[in-house]
């Protein structure tokens, strides 16, 4: 098995220790890197190559021990015990010994090769730590350790010579021992491991998981142990370890500090238990007053930008001279809709880098905390919020995430309300309809949409939790980091990331959906329609007109755009350029223009309307690729159906009730 060409290397370590970090750095991809748990849930692989030799890197979910509980400690696990994977590279919080430290415990029980990589080494001299990089070594039996910064890129070279040097050396997976009544027991249990299971590569870790009842391991290699034990030494053996830690830490950090007073200080304020979540709400509000403020400013060149542009293409089109039909489908129909959404970047681009900044800044995780007790009543984790955050980007890796909870009901419970949570894709309708509506109050009204999800979200939550009348989950013990100054380079990534999306989804799917609603607003049963009315969208909109009425919806147009926005919510937006016409929609000028045609329409369209647009946008069926997710992460076609049925009709519903009693008023 050795002295292969490639060497295969996992990254393993607690959450948030960097390995994304460190796992970009030496690959160069551009994973993204995030502060909570369930981001890296599947294991990434990349390449790189040191003095000749060629290494694949497995970048693997963060775990706190080699239990198999949640998804991602079986799917970090699974690597790990793979015979393919030749070296661990243990990623450590240097900053966080302690903690990190039980883990690389349990990796070197295992016998295979450790690197043991002491990441944030610049946090650590920044706090005035000391680690002593002769004595850490020695007390875990001689494994390379190698101080590195990966967010500084320092101390890289010298970890992956660690690696390709060493490699071939197993660890000493006796580093530990738990005194003589476990230890003979290990010692029985593994000469039985021995012969029922010769190639065994990991006996010693294999009969201290017998001792602790692990299921898998009992069942993948099932051994008589009657005899040896008869009841579970998960305790004594965990006490054990963290004595022998206590002991480490006693002889290798010097000047332990423990949080900074800064971060102290801080989070009085921002975890208090009663100003926490005002606090959170007042900093979401200014990220998106600054979302629109900002984005609408840079926005508006945007747009001059694309009206030049479009009226030069079409004014070379005609010149050349195209076909009617072709100018307009290129104008009216592409130009309009993808250019439309391309003109809603600042606006994304901020919101983005502000998540960005407050994820990295270490409050995101605050966020979760502060939170739990909210989502306590509604019968979820905190950590459901943190999917539910997610959902502000976008609703498909917020699904994904929910992968982090740990049973199969609070999974399928997440998926139900992300949804809810407002999506970037959203923001264009919010940003079109409340600029055409509601003047300078339109980034109150584009923020009540936002607060209108989590509080659905955690409502219908409720409902469900009392419905199923079950007990309260466990709180949640979730992992504060140290605030610290975000990185420049993770921001850059992240937003990139973020972007990069939207514009491919520009590119696909917009570019696609606009043409269809071209021509389904261009033909119609004669043929070439000029006026979009009598064409086929427009009868299917108006077929379904009466239903939509109650909810302040009755027009074909908006019942068309709403279809329409099921490939992609930003479609709501392409298809309203598409209806009214690129020059129209584009322009605060234009923009005016369509609100008062829109008023002029009977029965006319209002910002009472406006509101319930929004309204029903915001909770009506994700996106077609949303609900695929949904589909396979929860595994049942019946479940995602049911939901798609849920969502129409509440937001149905919820847009009814606003429109009717808003209509009182
Ligand atoms: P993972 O959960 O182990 O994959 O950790 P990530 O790679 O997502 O990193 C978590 C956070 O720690 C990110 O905000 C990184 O920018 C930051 N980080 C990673 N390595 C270092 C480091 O060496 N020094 C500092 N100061 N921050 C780091
Ligand atoms: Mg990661």
């Amino acid at each position: 098995m050795k002295n292969r060409e490639t060497v295969h290397v996992a990254f393993v370590g607690n959450p948030n220790c960097g390995k994304t970090t460190l796992f970009n750095a030496i690959t160069g991809a551009k994973l993204k890197v995030a502060n909570w748990p369930g981001v890296t849930v599947e294991k990434m692989e990349g390449e790189a190559e040191y003095e000749d030799v060629r290494m694949t890197l497995v970048d693997t979910p963060g775990i706190y021990s080699l239990t198999s509980y949640s998804i991602e400690e079986k799917v970090t696990r699974n690597c790990v015990m793979d015979d393919d994977i030749e070296v661990i590279v243990n990623v450590v919080d240097a900053s966080s010994l302690e903690r990190n430290l039980y883990l690389t415990l349990q990796l070197l029980e295992l016998g295979k090769p450790v690197v043991l990589a002491l990441n944030m080494m610049d946090v650590v001299e920044e706090r005035g730590m000391e680690i002593d990089l002769h004595r850490l070594p020695e007390l875990l039996g001689d494994i390379p350790v190698v101080p590195v910064s990966a967010a500084k890129r320092k101390g890289l070279d010298i970890l992956l010579h660690a690696v390709i040097h060493h490699y071939e050396e197993d660890s000493k997976d006796e580093v530990l021992h738990y005194g003589q009544e476990i230890e003979e027991k290990i010692g029985k249990l593994s000469e039985r491991l021995k012969t029922f299971y010769p190639t065994h590569s990991s006996i010693r870790w294999h009969a201290i998981k017998l001792l602790e009842f692990d299921e898998d391991v009992k069942s993948e290699h099932p051994i008589e142990t009657a005899d040896v034990f008869t009841r579970s030494y998960e305790k004594e053996i965990i006490q054990i370890k963290y004595a022998f830690i206590e002991s480490i830490i006693k002889e290798v950090l010097f000047y332990r500090k423990k949080k900074t007073d800064r971060t102290d200080r801080t989070d009085k304020l921002l975890t208090h238990p009663v100003w926490g979540v005002p606090v959170f709400l007042c900093i979401m509000a200014f990220v998106f007053f600054l979302t629109f403020a900002i984005g609408d400013w840079l926005k508006g060149y945007f747009e001059t930008f694309l009206e030049i542009f479009s009226g030069k293409v079409s004014d070379v089109l005609i010149h050349i001279n195209t076909a009617d039909w072709l100018v307009s489908l290129i104008v009216d129909g592409i130009i309009a809709g993808v250019g439309g959404i391309l003109t809603f970047i600042p606006n994304i681009a901020i919101l983005f880098l502000a998540l960005a900044i407050l994820e990295d800044s270490g409050y995101m995780s605050r966020v979760a905390y502060v939170m739990d007790g909210i989502m306590g009543k509604a019968g979820l984790s905190g950590k459901a919020f943190l999917p539910m955050i997610l959902g502000f980007g976008c609703t498909v890796p917020a699904i994904m995430a929910s992968r982090a909870l740990e049973t199969e009901k609070d999974r399928r419970r997440t998926m139900i309300i992300t949804p809810f949570m407002s999506c970037s894709a959203r923001l264009p309708v919010y940003v079109l309809f409340s600029g055409m509506f509601f003047g300078k109050y339109a980034h109150v009204a584009a923020f009540s949409m936002y607060a209108i999800g989590m509080v659905c979200a955690i409502l219908v939550a409720r409902v469900l939790h009392v419905c199923e009348k079950e007990k309260s989950g466990d709180s949640l013990l979730i992992e504060l980091p140290e605030y610290k100054r975000p990185n420049g380079r993770t921001i850059r990534i992240y937003v990139w990331n973020k972007l990069k999306d939207y514009l491919s989804k520009a590119g696909t799917t917009i570019f696609i959906a606009s043409i269809l609603i071209w021509i389904v607003l261009n033909l119609g049963f004669n043929g070439m329609v000029t006026d979009p009315s009598e064409s086929f969208g427009a009868a299917i909109g108006r077929g379904l007109e009466p239903v939509m009425r109650p909810a302040g919806l009755g027009m074909w147009q908006i019942v068309v755009s709403l279809i329409a926005g099921i490939s992609a919510k930003e479609v709501v937006v392409s298809s309203f350029s598409v209806l009214f016409g690129v020059g129209n929609a584009q322009t605060t000028a234009g923009l005016n223009t369509v609100a008062e045609n829109l008023k002029n329409i009977d029965p006319s369209f209002g910002p009472l309307n406006a509101y319930c647009m929004m309204l029903f946008v915001l909770l009506y069926v994700p996106c077609a690729a949303a609900m695929a997710t949904i589909r396979k992460e929860s595994g049942s076609t019946s479940f995602t159906v049911k939901l798609a049925i849920f969502q129409i009709l509440f937001a149905w519903l919820m847009a009814t009730i606003v429109f009717q009693v808003g209509s009182l008023l």
